[in-house]
């Protein structure tokens, strides 16, 4: 099957992962495709240097080609080669999503006989993208689950706005993935808050844990503070980890200027409570993200909360490189069974 698929980049949530998934599905078929409107959905709509990053990515790992692959393009050509495992560096240049890069041809280089080292430099922690420590902790533990050999490590965080974090992924390509069940969460056997601070003074991350501990009742010795001096910029996250007997999940919130140490917090504490609520394993953001490599594996099922945008913006986009089926069930308090293959 290597007729060209078309994605209209508007659709359903209209952002960067109608994209990145494009390109890794693209990678996976072998089947080009073209874009159009990428991001219309965004205040800053087109290509913008971290999605740049990704195209290149996926360029070359596999000798593709690619027409539109411009800072500020609206619309995209890409045909894709034969994916090549081995050594690749990718820098996105600006504080943007290192993390997001290697989600774009990782599913690939999953598939691939081989074994790939990928080096990622630019934001490792970043709002609106998966932060390493949920890589680490969340997503990649459950490839792991499906038979992947991946591993990540984190040479030095990057935040918005000086960037210049670095990670090392591994990849051990060419193993079968096999089905993922993921439809209890357990008992949460272990806990922590962790408030990471770059070149900030010590009080953001002491009042942000305190706020963590009232919130949700964790004791001083499930929370840490970490100073992240390596980091060429300034930055603050708060990472809640939880971990249960069939899934860990992490919750994130970043420091922003102009929001207090107590709001930021709050953010994470509100996403961790919202997860602990409707008692699903599968959180929001793992949700979306579990669907590709499910997709291209031997499929599964998984309970999670209510389904997001991404999350079936993303089912849409399986659907135009695969002849997968995924079936979405919510009942009444919209947890959610997703099926798919
Ligand atoms: P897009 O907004 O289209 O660029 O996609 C962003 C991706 O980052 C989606 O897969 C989100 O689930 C993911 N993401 C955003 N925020 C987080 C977070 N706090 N933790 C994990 N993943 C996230």
């Amino acid at each position: 099957m290597t007729s060209l698929v078309e994605i209209d980049g508007s659709q359903g949530e209209g952002g960067g992962q109608i994209l990145r998934s494009s390109l890794g599905l693209s990678l996976v078929t072998g089947r080009p495709f073209r874009i159009a409107r990428i991001r219309a959905g965004r205040k800053k709509p087109g290509l913008l240097r971290q999605h740049l990053t990704a195209v290149e990515a996926a360029l070359a790992v596999s000798g593709g080609a690619a027409e539109g692959a411009s800072l500020g393009s609206l619309s995209l050509g890409f045909h894709p080669g034969r994916v090549v495992p081995g050594a690749y560096s990718f820098a996105v240049g600006t504080a943007g999503s290192a993390t997001l890069v290697l989600q774009t041809v990782l599913p690939a280089l999953l598939l691939a006989s081989g074994e790939t080292t990928l080096t990622l430099e630019g934001g490792t922690h970043n709002p609106w993208a998966p932060p390493f420590d949920f890589l680490e902790q969340a997503f990649v533990p459950l490839l792991r689950r499906m038979g992947a050999e991946v591993s990540v490590v984190l040479e030095r965080p990057g935040f918005y706005p000086g960037g210049g974090g670095r990670f090392v992924a591994r990849v051990v390509g060419g193993r079968p993935l096999s089905r993922l069940t993921l439809l209890e969460r357990g008992e949460v056997l272990s806990r922590r808050a962790v408030a990471t601070l770059a070149h900030l003074p010590r009080h953001v991350a002491e009042r942000e844990l305190a706020t963590v501990r009232a919130a949700l009742g964790w004791d001083a010795a499930e929370t840490e503070i970490v100073d992240a001096r390596a980091s060429r910029g300034p930055g603050n996250v708060v990472t809640l980890t939880l971990s249960a007997e069939y899934v860990t999940e992490v919750f994130t919130a970043f420091g922003e200027k102009g929001i207090s140490s107590e709001a930021v917090a709050d953010g994470a504490v509100a996403e961790a409570r919202r997860w602990l609520a409707h008692g699903a394993p599968v959180g929001e953001h793992l949700a979306d993200q579990l669907l590709v490599p499910m997709a291209i594996g031997a499929g599964g099922e998984f309970r999670t909360g209510p389904v997001s945008r991404h999350t079936t913006t993303n089912v849409e986009v399986l659907r135009a490189f695969l002849d997968v089926s995924v079936a979405i069930e919510a009942d009444a308090s919209r947890v959610a069974t997703v099926r798919v293959g």
